[in-house]
């Protein structure tokens, strides 16, 4: 498989992955989020130790003040109990935070006590610190309090609510505590923060000593959520199944749509190679006639691509310009609808000016849903068919040509016949006045001259008579070894002084390379100056400058033969037509000279052939195989 078709394949994994990324991402954001709030809840709580460390030293010290003005009032006064209780500071002090008020001489004997009874306050049990001043002269006063009532009263409420205030000493024993349910270790682990306090806490009242390592310990009450909070984690748990199940669908679906593209692909691939091998030409057209659709074969045979054709209205490139009105108006039946089911000819141009004949068959172009969107045309290339056609009506119409010249040569033959005696006759009535002139002993050269070339005249056309009739009848030339030029020369010889009389110039141009052929020499004349006497005939239209151009050379294994004029050319007409028998523009011809001509021509094996002069004039040439002997020699 190529690596962009696994891409493809796999292109329903994107959102997947995408959305696992996203997860990913969020869930980081989340922990980094809670890291940044453990921190900040960290910075809080050492603050908030701070602060309560601060409060608790200034309540220390506002007691220490309260005993030291204590002392400056009990001085120089007999030390008793009475005098203590009577003290309003002392009853202050009592109900603040002090237990115990105690006044000892200076050998450290208690000389007077308040509360008399010790173990009134809950708060007697435990650990006790103390608080002494000086009382003049020689007295001490020592003042007990318990730690837990100084928390309790120097911990400001919000933090009291907020954490567990601890005192803690170096064996990490709770000295005292700000709550009277402390947390359990079940509970787990919170955050705690734990700051020095020493200075102001005082164990014993005898001596100086502080309690050293006692430490103030904050422990937040409510446990900090743990890195990820489990909202995020059940939106992601959520998350994840129904982004795996879109998944699959998604894939499920891009599986079915590639299966419906594969088909669709094979399907149109089966389509145009239907289309394609077609030998039917095939286009879709709608009620406009603008090509929807052509296949392969209807390019081909107009010669045009597809890009080219799809979209034209008519009138279309392939119809031949001269047609057009009528293509037009055949067109316009056509999208109507009476188009004739059996199919209809047409005449079309190849884009090489090729023309063709189609048959063509049209049919209703229906859409998917049944509505009918234009017309389906199918089309066969009848060309060839037709020149078939062609070529069987001229072997018909050749066939008739030739019974004609049968009944012609019958006619010939019966003509040669009766021409025959009145021939015979001149030439013996010749012959006689000839004796008898000699007798009466006339030596007149002109009247004798004159009679000789009566007799050889007569007896000329007494041959050509006969040939004639001879090659109608049988249909085979004589085959003599002649040289063309000769044959030419004897040709213009008999035409030379008509010519003259028309004022036509004659120009030769015989080549002495032609080799002898095999041919029948008399009929080969005919075949000349019937051309000759035709382009002569056809310079009748001209006024002057009349000329006739003969001419001979060799053209391979052929000779060929030219006779040439400056008239007014054939105007259109081909060959075929001009040797059809009987077709004559002359008011006295007869139309069978190039009928016989190429007759002639064609029973050498010779091919007759008549086009147009670079100047307008007609040319006619006809070209007659060398002998084999003229070939190899
Ligand atoms: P005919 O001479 O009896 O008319 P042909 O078969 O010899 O019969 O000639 C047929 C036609 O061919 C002529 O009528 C003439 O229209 C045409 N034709 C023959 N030769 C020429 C030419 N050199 N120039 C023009 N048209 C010619």
């Amino acid at each position: 498989m190529k690596p962009r078709e696994i891409l493809s394949r796999s292109l329903w994994l994107a959102p997947l992955v995408l959305s696992l990324i996203f997860v990913g991402g969020v869930l980081a954001w989340v922990r980094a989020n809670g890291v940044e709030e453990q921190e900040l809840q960290r910075q809080t709580l050492i603050s908030d130790a701070l602060s309560a460390e601060v409060q608790l030293r200034a309540r220390i010290d506002d007691e220490q003040t309260y005993l030291r003005q204590l002392a400056a009032g009990l001085a120089g006064q007999t030390p008793s109990s009475a005098v203590l209780a009577a003290h309003p500071e002392v009853n202050a002090g009592l109900r603040r935070l002090w237990l115990s008020v105690t006044w000892l001489d200076a050998r450290n004997r208690v000389l007077a006590e308040v509360p008399e009874q010790a173990g009134a306050n809950r708060y007697e049990d435990g650990l006790s610190l103390h608080l002494t001043a000086r009382v003049a002269p020689d007295g001490v006063l020592v003042v007990r309090y318990a730690p837990a009532l100084l928390l309790k009263r120097g911990v400001p409420w919000w933090l009291a609510r907020k954490y567990d205030v601890q005192l803690v000493d170096s064996a990490d024993q709770v000295i005292a505590s700000s709550t009277d349910s402390p947390l359990r270790a079940a509970q787990g682990p919170r955050p705690s923060y734990r700051i020095a306090l020493p200075g102001p806490l005082r164990a014993s009242p005898l001596t100086e000593a502080t309690l050293a390592d006692a430490a103030l310990e904050l422990t937040l009450r409510e446990p900090v959520p743990d890195g990820v909070r489990p909202l995020a984690l059940v939106l992601v748990a959520g998350f994840l199944p129904l982004i795996a199940v879109a998944s699959w669908l998604l894939r499920r679906q891009m599986r079915q749509v590639q299966r419906a593209e594969v088909t669709g692909r094979t399907e149109a691939a089966w389509r145009r190679a239907m289309e394609d091998s077609a030998l039917v030409a095939l286009r879709a057209r709608d009620f406009d006639g603008r090509l929807l659709y052509v296949n392969r074969t209807f390019c081909d045979m107009v010669g045009l691509p597809a890009e080219q054709l799809v979209g034209l209205v008519p009138p279309m490139p392939y119809w031949p310009p001269d047609a057009l009105d009528e293509l037009t108006e055949r067109n316009r039946r056509n999208l109507a609808g009476h188009a004739p089911r059996e199919g209809f000819e047409a005449r079309w141009r190849h884009s090489s000016g090729r023309l063709l004949d189609v048959m063509v068959f049209e049919s209703p172009l229906v859409d998917a849903g049944g509505r009918q969107i234009g017309w389906m045309g199918s089309i066969i290339d009848i060309t060839e068919r037709k020149q078939l056609e062609e070529r069987e009506r001229r072997q018909v119409e050749t066939l008739a040509h030739n019974a004609r010249l049968t009944m012609l040569g019958e006619v010939a033959s019966t003509l040669a016949h009766e021409l025959n005696q009145p021939l015979t006759a001149i030439a013996s009535y010749g012959a006689g006045v000839t004796n008898s002139l000699a007798k009466l002993g006339v030596q007149d050269e002109l009247v004798l001259g004159a009679l000789q070339r009566l007799g050889q005249q007569a007896a000329h056309a007494g041959r050509i008579v006969a040939r004639i009739r001879e090659f109608l009848t049988r249909r085979e030339p004589r085959h003599e070894p002649c040289d063309l030029n000769e044959v030419i020369s004897a040709a213009l010889d008999l035409l030379k002084r008509d010519l003259q009389r028309r004022g036509i110039a004659l120009e030769l141009a015989l080549s002495p390379q032609v080799p002898p052929v095999l041919a029948d020499a008399v009929l080969i004349e005919q075949v000349v100056i019937n051309l000759v006497r035709n382009a002569a005939d056809a310079l009748l239209a001209r006024e002057g400058g009349r000329r006739i151009a003969v001419g001979s050379r060799l053209a391979g294994d052929f000779v060929r033969i030219d006779v040439s004029d400056n008239g007014p050319g054939l105007q259109g007409r081909r060959i075929e037509q001009l040797c059809a028998p009987f077709y004559s523009t002359k008011a006295e011809g007869m139309g069978m000279g190039l009928a016989i001509c190429r007759s002639i021509v064609e029973a050498h094996q010779g091919i007759l052939d008549a086009s147009d002069t670079a100047s307008g004039g007609a040319l006619f040439s006809f070209s007659l195989p060398l002998s084999r002997e003229s070939v190899h020699g």
